[in-house]
């Protein structure tokens, strides 16, 4: 069924507690952990709980979560990285550089961006 965990998904695993991460914020919807080959000072990845390939496919079924995931995104930010300013970013798609399909977004700080991304 839709947004049900699945076996071989490694963010569900998470989630159940059954491969460990360095959790920094938790809420009944969603889970925030710090990413294990960080790409900036403060790289944070926040997911639902639910499972959906994609952010678009979270957003379609469960927008409500969806919301969650952007509220907490900024949260994080906030919590790790206080005003400075900061990056979100939903890889969707192999061609787009996305590797775990369980929805995430990368909260990124500390440094500069360039624009456009690489
Ligand atoms: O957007 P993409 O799918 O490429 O991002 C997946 C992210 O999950 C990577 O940044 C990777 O370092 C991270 N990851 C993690 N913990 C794992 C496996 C992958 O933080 N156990």
């Amino acid at each position: 069924m839709a947004g049900e965990p699945q076996a071989d998904c490694l963010f569900c695993k998470i989630v159940k507690g059954e491969v460990p991460a360095t959790v920094v914020k938790e809420t009944e919807t969603t889970v925030a952990f710090r990413d294990i080959n960080p790409q900036a000072p403060v790289h944070v990845l926040v997911i639902p709980k639910v499972h959906y390939p994609d952010a678009g496919s979270l957003a379609a079924a469960e927008p409500a979560i969806a919301a969650d995931v952007l509220r907490e995104a900024g949260e994080v930010a906030l919590q790790e990285n206080g005003e400075k300013g900061f990056r979100i970013v939903f890889n969707t798609g192999a061609g787009a550089g996305q590797t775990v399909f369980h929805a995430h977004a990368h909260v990124l700080g500390g440094r500069g961006f360039n624009w456009p991304p690489g």
